[in-house]
């Protein structure tokens, strides 16, 4: 990704020691790091994280994951998807030792809160792709700010749906759930992201900034159809996770 790239040519590195797991679903986990050092980030940051390991794949020892700590917590959280056929990297993840030392990038990019918090934000994520939002919820959360959001969030069933204990915990936030294959019983959104269904939840783009995360192949098609629908480009924030198909 040549965003990611053009970063990795400036990072800087520290070292963090691993503390914990948090079990978010059986497939799904986040992993608490000790920083050396206080570090200074905005929310919805991400870092490079090394895993060394022996043996590993073609895909290698390291990832981008955005932080789904926030600044007000004094340790960095990644959260993470586990599947079973994984790559040598997640394997190694998964089996950190409390105090192991890795290193990890300083935190960078720029899917963060505008300084402004009269701006009317728009989330919208698919899957995993929550994390950053989790980060500047209780970012918001912690410093009692109320800003006015929409969350859309996108998910194949309805038992995919993570964080709800915090998307409800903040009052300000509007939480739409999208399914593309519902059961029976629900009674919320049924399809799938793009940019009708988003305009038909919103209504006007009118003023809002509008944040996209998640999986490469269903934000970037939606970032266009976004832009298809007149959407301004300057409204419009991008952050795709790479590596899942
Ligand atoms: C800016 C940015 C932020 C990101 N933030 C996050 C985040 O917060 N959380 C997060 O989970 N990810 C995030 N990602 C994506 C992350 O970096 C990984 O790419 C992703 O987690 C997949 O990890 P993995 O390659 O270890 O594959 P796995 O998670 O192990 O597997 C994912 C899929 O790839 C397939 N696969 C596994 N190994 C191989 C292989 N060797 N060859 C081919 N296919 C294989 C698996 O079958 C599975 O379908 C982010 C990426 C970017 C660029």
């Amino acid at each position: 990704v040549s965003h990611v790239r053009l970063y990795a040519k400036s990072e800087r590195l520290m070292h963090v020691t691993f503390d914990r797991t948090e079990p978010v679903t059986d497939k799904i986990i986040t992993f608490w790091f000790t920083p050396e050092r206080a570090l200074h980030y905005s929310a919805g940051q991400f870092v490079g994280l090394q895993v060394l390991h022996p043996e590993p794949d073609e895909r290698g020892q390291r990832r981008w994951f955005t932080l789904s700590s926030s600044p007000t917590e004094n340790q960095l959280a990644i959260t993470t998807a586990f599947s079973p056929d994984g790559s040598s990297f997640k394997k190694a993840l998964a089996s950190l030792r409390p105090g192991q030392r890795l290193s990890m990038s300083d935190p960078m990019g720029d899917f963060v809160l505008p300084k402004d918090p009269s701006i009317p934000l728009v989330f919208i994520a698919a899957g995993t792709g929550c994390t950053p939002y989790v980060s500047m919820i209780k970012w918001l959360r912690d410093r009692d700010e109320r800003r006015s959001i929409v969350f859309i969030y996108s998910a194949s069933s309805a038992d995919a749906f993570i964080f709800t204990d915090l998307w409800k915990s903040y009052t300000p936030l509007t939480y739409v759930r999208m399914v593309s294959h519902p059961t029976d019983s629900w009674s919320e959104k049924v399809g799938r992201l793009h940019a009708e269904a988003v305009l038909d939840i919103i209504k006007t783009t009118q003023g809002k900034l509008i944040y996209l995360a998640g999986p490469q192949g269903l934000i970037e098609p939606l970032y266009d159809d976004m832009l298809k629908a007149n959407t301004p480009r300057n409204q419009l924030l991008l952050d795709y996770f790479t590596g899942y198909s």
